[in-house]
């Protein structure tokens, strides 16, 4: 495999190089001095464990896992914990990088953090799942890597909802009097202080963020495409909770075309378009998504990637799209759903074939985004529509009743019935998630217009450089 700056020598070191050629490209943009780039580029605190877990036949397994802080700029640090083999230092400190910056852009006041576990997260029992999750918790509760204002881990590759509960519930045993103990992790069941939204938000925040780019004509023109989403081709790698999510939104609520899919047994193409729900119900009761009725199968599912179509979701992993197939890809739009999808190589060469790339650390923010509005629940106690959803429904009412006062013709009581209802928490989950995509966007596409900036991800990474670097310049961290 070709390299980024040819000097890489494999994938992990691979995608760290990559963040921190952007970050470098970037930097060069902005006016801080020389000392000051290098605090905010670099990884602050990486803890490296190593602990042993019991299988049920008595077996022991020694585990080995990260937490890597790399901003202290705000606290507490927030970012996923990623359950896979492939797992490195390396790798968890690009991802923690890339939350530092992500939580910048979509403004979010937490510095960045990651977890990674080398384990597979394909073939594990529960029991085995769950004891390991205790341990790590305890792990990071050692050494202070967890907590309401320190850290706070989430649910990524590998990992979801349960495995934030067993997080919450470890940490609550070791900190009962903690009042705010369950704002130590966020992506936790409904029924364990979560918020309606989460698991869907990374996905749902791609579908506003890949509007917000389309919905300019400009932008649509210069890659040759009609500005919109509506019937634009999508190919999707990973039918995972990005991957899905994205897929069901841009098929749902924007009438994209989903034509291709590619997971770890394969994939499917039909050109004409297939629904992606059916996809993920027939993938639950076949195991797999081979033979799903109406689809070509391609057994190396990688070839899916270089497929011609509107736009290609990698939601993966990363290093996906490298020097070796970059020239054969024929998407018109990388939209990255997945974290560090895109090596810096394979950048360049798109860039040379006008391929416009949306980037992860913008793109994939909407999960932390309402991370955030999750762990504020956690820290206020109540949930965000108790306190006005009867107020709105009262203040609806009295409007509907004054119009029709003034009116010969009354409302539809259909219409009426829908507005007299105050909004619920994932309506106020979700109207804050698309204005924050779509700010953070307009913000972003600022910098990349007036700066005249080479492309989308270096403008998202000068504007994020810019809030980081001047909140440590506004701190005096150099008296
Ligand atoms: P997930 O585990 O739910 O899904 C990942 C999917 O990718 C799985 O179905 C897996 O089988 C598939 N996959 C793995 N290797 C593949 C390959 N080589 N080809 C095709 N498919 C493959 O994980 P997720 O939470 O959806 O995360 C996916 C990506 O999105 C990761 O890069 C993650 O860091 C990023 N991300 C996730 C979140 C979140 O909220 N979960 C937030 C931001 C970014």
């Amino acid at each position: 495999m070709g390299t980024a700056q040819g000097q890489a020598k494999e994938p992990k070191e691979l995608f760290l190089r990559s963040v921190e050629h952007y970050f470098d490209k970037a930097a060069r943009y902005t006016q801080f001095r020389p000392g000051l780039l290098e605090q905010v580029k670099n990884c602050n605190s990486v803890y490296k464990m190593t602990f042993p877990v019991e299988h049920e036949d008595g077996t022991i397994e020694v585990v080995e896992a990260y937490r890597a802080q790399h901003s202290h700029h705000r606290l507490p640090t927030k970012g996923g914990i990623r359950f896979s083999t492939m797992v490195t230092m390396e790798e968890t400190v690009a991802l923690a990088t890339l939350m530092t910056y992500k939580c910048a852009i979509v403004d979010v006041p937490f510095g960045g953090a990651k977890g990674g576990v080398k384990v597979s997260p394909h073939n594990m029992t529960t029991t085995f799942r769950r004891r390991l999750v205790r341990r790590l918790t305890a792990e990071m509760a050692r050494k202070n890597f967890i907590g309401p204002e320190v850290d706070v881990p989430a649910p990524d590759y590998g990992t979801g909802e349960q495995e934030m509960a067993w997080i919450a519930d470890t940490y609550m045993a070791l900190n009962s009097s903690q009042m705010n103990a369950f704002g130590c992790v966020t992506g936790k069941p409904l029924s364990l202080h979560g918020i309606p939204g989460r698991t869907e938000a990374t996905g749902l925040g791609v579908y506003y963020g890949i509007c917000e780019c389309l919905a300019d004509r400009g932008t649509a023109a210069s890659i040759g495409v009609d500005p919109g989403v509506a019937g634009k081709t999508v190919i999707i790698q990973g039918l995972g909770n990005v991957g899905y999510h994205s897929g069901k939104y841009l098929q749902e609520l924007g009438d994209a075309k989903i034509i291709g899919v590619a997971e770890r047994e394969g994939g499917i193409f039909n050109p004409s378009g297939f629904d992606i729900n059916k996809l993920l119900a027939y993938r639950k009761e076949h195991g797999s998504i081979k033979n799903f009725p109406g689809c070509e199968f391609i057994e190396d599912s990688s070839q899916l990637l270089t497929y011609a179509c509107d736009i290609l979701i990698p939601a993966a992993l990363e290093n996906q799209i490298n020097e070796e197939n970059a020239p054969q890809i024929q998407a018109k739009i990388i939209a990255e759903a997945a974290n560090g999808p895109t090596t810096a190589g394979a950048e360049a060469i798109l860039a040379r074939k006008n391929c416009l790339i949306i980037p992860d650390v913008y793109l994939n923010a909407g999960g932390v985004t309402v991370s955030y509005f999750e762990w504020l629940k956690n820290i206020f106690h109540v949930s965000f529509d108790r306190m006005t959803s009867r107020l709105q429904s009262i203040n609806n009412q009295r409007m509907i009743e004054a119009i029709e006062a003034h009116t010969t013709k009354p409302f539809d009581p259909e219409f009426v019935k829908g507005l007299s209802n105050g909004a619920r928490e994932i309506d106020f989950v979700q109207s804050a998630l698309a204005d924050t995509m779509t700010r953070a966007y307009q913000n972003i596409f600022q910098c990349w217009k007036s700066s005249s900036l080479p492309d989308l991800r270096t403008a998202a990474f000068y504007f994020a450089i810019n809030r980081v670097g001047r909140s440590y310049e506004t701190m005096g961290i150099f008296p």
